[in-house]
């Protein structure tokens, strides 16, 4: 059977720009015939995410994610529907999950490497388990959980960066509902800065691609900010971190501002930001999703209660056909997405 794939063409080099000429599509054959506990998969859903950029390098600087290899399929968290099975836990018409899904229309998986999914959790939406019921819903719940300290009823002020995003419209909610009293956002354009207060219930929102971050921030976060959940590191982070309040937290998830440039992770702190953060006894520890997996089923449960009562608000932006994975994941890296960056393989 002839099935359609993406494999790395090119690397963009560790301080260049991903590009759609990185990738190449192709198509290929699939062998057919399952051997003992294989599975027959078609693709449903693919996840484009920011920390593949990482993948794109020869080396990822990290030993828990290894690099893509050129002219070879490429994976990323995916959804699909189970179409032949040899494996006992499998059946026809199962939605499975991996985070090493191949881009690839149809793929011939080992049952081990999968997740059986509820549809239930998500009402049917099955891309959710790829955001607000997924990887990303737990980030954003578990990173505030876990580092921010928030405290009901100490009216907090709580500040996100990357905030029209995946994790970034869903951290902001969620610090709402574990007790924080102003959340403010940060993100690249009006129109997101307008959704966020007009949909996802954060007080203000600002434009960091506007002059004058710092005055408005200052305006916006008149007590401080006692909480903040970064998503990009760089210039934004340093005038965040010189707002915050003694004592307070950063939750360090990501720092996509820095992730075409060739410096390790997390990147070195600007030293006037490094001297703040002494001064003020100001936390920053890493957080990694992936570390606290013993919490994931619960965590789950809880996103999807929040989304099925509709108090939580998710947003996605879909592009359909795998011809435009390239696409989907080069206009993510520069701010084309509003919540879940989502590629619609099938159904
Ligand atoms: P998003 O949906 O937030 O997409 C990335 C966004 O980053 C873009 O939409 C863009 O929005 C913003 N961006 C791109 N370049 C810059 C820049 N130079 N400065 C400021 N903003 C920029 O992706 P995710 O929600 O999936 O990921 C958000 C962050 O969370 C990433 O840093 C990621 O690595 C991290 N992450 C961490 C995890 C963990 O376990 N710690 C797990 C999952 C994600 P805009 O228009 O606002 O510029």
């Amino acid at each position: 059977m002839k099935v359609k794939r993406i494999v790395l063409a090119c690397r963009p080099g560790k301080d260049g720009e991903p590009k759609t000429e990185n990738f190449r599509l192709e198509e290929t054959d699939l062998i057919e015939e399952l051997m003992d506990d294989q599975v027959m998969t078609q693709t449903l859903y693919i996840s484009v995410d920011p920390y593949l950029r990482c993948r794109m390098n020869e080396d990822t600087g990290t030993d828990y994610i290894g690099p893509w290899i050129i002219s070879e399929v490429l994976d990323s968290g995916g959804i699909g529907v189970v179409e032949q099975s040899r494996h006992d836990h499998f059946k026809p018409g199962d939605i499975v999950t991996s985070i090493n899904w191949p881009w690839q229309t149809k793929c011939l998986l080992q049952g081990n490497s999968l997740t059986k999914l509820d549809p239930s959790l998500v009402d049917g939406h099955l891309s959710h388990f790829l955001g607000a019921v997924g990887l990303t819903g737990l980030t954003a719940f578990l990173g505030i959980k876990e580092k921010g300290h928030v405290i009901p009823g100490a009216n907090q002020t709580m500040v996100v960066s990357g905030a029209a995003g995946a994790c970034g419209t869903l951290a902001g909610q969620i610090g709402r509902f574990l007790g924080c009293s102003r959340i403010v956002g940060i993100c690249g354009t009006d129109e997101k800065c307008s959704l966020l207060t007009s949909e996802m219930g954060f007080d203000a929102a600002l434009n960091y691609k506007e002059n004058g971050l710092a005055d408005k921030l200052r305006e916006c976060c008149p007590d401080g900010v006692d909480v903040y959940f970064d998503n990009v590191g760089g210039e934004i982070s340093n005038i965040v971190i010189s707002q915050m309040t003694n004592s307070s937290h950063i939750i360090l998830c990501g720092q996509i501002s820095q992730y075409n440039k060739d410096v390790p992770y997390p990147p070195p702190l600007h030293p006037q930001t490094a001297a703040i953060l002494k001064e003020r006894n100001i936390a920053r520890e890493r957080f990694m999703v992936l570390n606290y997996a013993d919490q994931h089923e619960i965590a789950i449960q809880q996103l999807s209660q929040w989304l099925k009562s509709g108090r939580l608000k998710v947003k996605e932006t879909v592009v359909s056909g795998i011809e435009n994975m390239a696409g989907a994941f080069v206009s993510m890296m520069k701010g084309g997405n509003i919540g879940k960056q989502i590629v619609q393989i099938s159904g």
